[in-house]
This record gives C-alpha cells, structure tokens and sequence, in this order.
C-alpha cells in the first residue's frame, strides 16, 4: 500500500497505464458514510486508518493511448492547495503525475485529451497551474479538456454541501483559453473509448469505458471507489450527494462488469488498483488482479 506503481493493460490496439497523482489521506467517516467504523476498519485490512480516523485514497489517473490519441482520465488533485491544506489531508512532493508522464517519455504538451469524470477537487486540481507569473493556466496547453454539460454547471453554482469542493481555478482558465469541450450524455472520445454517465456521487458522474481486442475494461471513478463498495452494495460515501441513485449505479455497473468480464479500475482503493468482479450467488466478491496478469492481451 502507497507505494502504487504504474501498471499498464492492453486490450488489443490500445493501451492503458494506470497512472498515479499520489495518495491523500481523508475522514474515514466521510469515505464508508453511514457504516459503523467497526465494520468497515475490518473491510479494508490491512489498510488503517491514522490517530486522525484518516484513512489512505490513492488519486489515480488514467493514461490511455488510442488510435493515435493520448488521452488522460482525470488530472488528480494537483499543486495549487495551500500548504495548511496539504497538511491536513498529508499531501507529499509536487507535480507527481507529471513525473509519471515523464517516466514514460511524455511532457504535458503531449496530452490531445483530457476527459473529466467530474469536477470536484481531487480529480481535476491538476488541470491548471500556477506560473511564474501567479496566473492560473492549463497544464496541457494541447489538449482539449471534456466535461459533461450539467457538471460544469453544478460546479460553476455550488450549493452549500458542495462548494468546498468546485474551485473555479480548475476550470474556468480551460474556458479562457478555448480548451474546454462541453459534452452532455453518454459520448464517444474516439473508437473504443467512450464516457457513460454513472449518477449518484454527482448527478453528472461519469465513468470512461474502453474497449479493445474484445476485453473490456472500465473507469470507475467516485461511481464505486473502493471494491469493497461493490461487495457491499448498501455502502456509500458520504460525499455522494444522492445516495439511492449511488446505489442504483452500482448495480448496473456491476451486471454491466460481469456480463462483459470487465477490468475494474478504482480510482481511490489503497488496496489495489485494478481487479475483475465475480458473481457467487447474489454475492459479489471483487479480485484483486497480480501483477503478472495485468499485461492480459499481450
Ligand atoms: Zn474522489
């Protein structure tokens, strides 16, 4: 645990790396919602939680590269928080998914697409960056940065529950600089890589799906976090804004997962980052994918 290196998979032409803008530590309370600290402690063993009640949430982020496309799935949570913030959620070192980039060759000019599962923090503070200048600019000057049409437009009018998480600076400089693609619904990014709205943690979530060679794997985002949120369908984070539809999610997803044998990607798991689903009854029991066997397809 923490130390998440990044894996790939290949599901015929395109390729997937699993990527990472490190690991914050949040209020258990928050992440496992109405469940009893005793049940949940006992779920994500051996992760534990901190004399705080924080437990570890990776911030992971996919790189896929499609018919010639390099396209990131969320930006994790960036470099712009202050540093009493930092503090409090345990954020370490800078620029973390931008050195995981590097590592593979790339710079942030190399990015065409940036798709947005949503707008709260931890998944799009690494759309922009403060300069040298002290202006707020995208950090793929390239790339063209997708966002649901109703997501943008609960971020750019919080409420009171949600705006200690949309931060115009996230955004709003995308806008500026011409590099923002409104989508709205279900939408294709290019040939076997698709979004699909998945409601419930916000009404405009969306988890990206690829499909290549046959293999089927999907992004789950806040849709399900952990994998022990599939295992017990009842539990939800606090943060979901609309907690039965989380949950009508779900379900879907996961009759979706078994039927096509999908690769889960969870986003947040500080226990494992990729697992396939499997039905025993009407239990469903969430594994953990070896390292041996991500490069499936190969
Ligand atoms: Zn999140």
């Amino acid at each position: 645990m923490g130390h998440d290196r990044p894996l790939t998979l290949t599901l015929g032409d395109i390729r997937v790396h699993v990527l990472s803008d490190g690991v914050v530590w949040w209020d258990g309370g928050g992440m496992f919602g109405l469940t009893p600290k005793v049940l949940w402690q006992r779920a994500i063993r051996p992760v534990q939680a901190d004399e705080y009640n924080r437990v570890p949430m990776m911030l992971r982020v996919l790189l896929i590269e499609a018919q010639g496309k390099r396209i990131l799935v969320d930006t994790g949570i960036g470099d712009k928080l202050p540093a009493k913030v930092r503090r409090q959620i345990n954020l370490v070192g800078e620029r973390r998914l931008l050195s995981q980039l590097q590592n593979l060759g790339l710079s942030p000019e190399d990015i065409d697409i940036v798709v947005l599962t949503h707008l709260h923090n931890d998944h799009c503070g690494g759309n922009t960056y403060l300069n040298d200048r002290g202006e707020v600019v995208p950090t793929f000057p390239n790339a063209e940065y997708w966002i649901q049409r109703r997501e943008l437009a609960d971020a750019m009018f919080p409420n009171e529950r949600t705006r200690g998480t949309y931060f115009r600076e996230n955004f709003l400089p995308l806008e500026e600089n011409g590099q923002l693609r409104i989508i709205d619904g279900d939408t294709d990014v290019v040939p076997g890589v698709w979004t699909t709205l998945t409601p419930g943690h916000t009404a405009a979530h969306q988890c990206v799906i690829i499909e290549g060679g046959g293999e089927y794997a999907i992004f789950l985002a806040d849709a399900v976090s952990w994998g022990v949120f599939f295992e017990r369908m009842a539990w939800v984070p606090a943060y979901d804004l609309e907690p039965m539809v989380s949950i009508h999610t779900k379900k879907r997803l996961a009759r979706w997962a078994l039927h096509h044998h999908a690769w889960l990607i969870f986003q947040h798991d500080a226990r494992f980052g990729v697992a396939t689903l499997e039905a025993h009854g009407s239990a469903l029991i969430v594994h953990p994918v070896e390292e041996e066997r991500r490069e499936h397809g190969d």
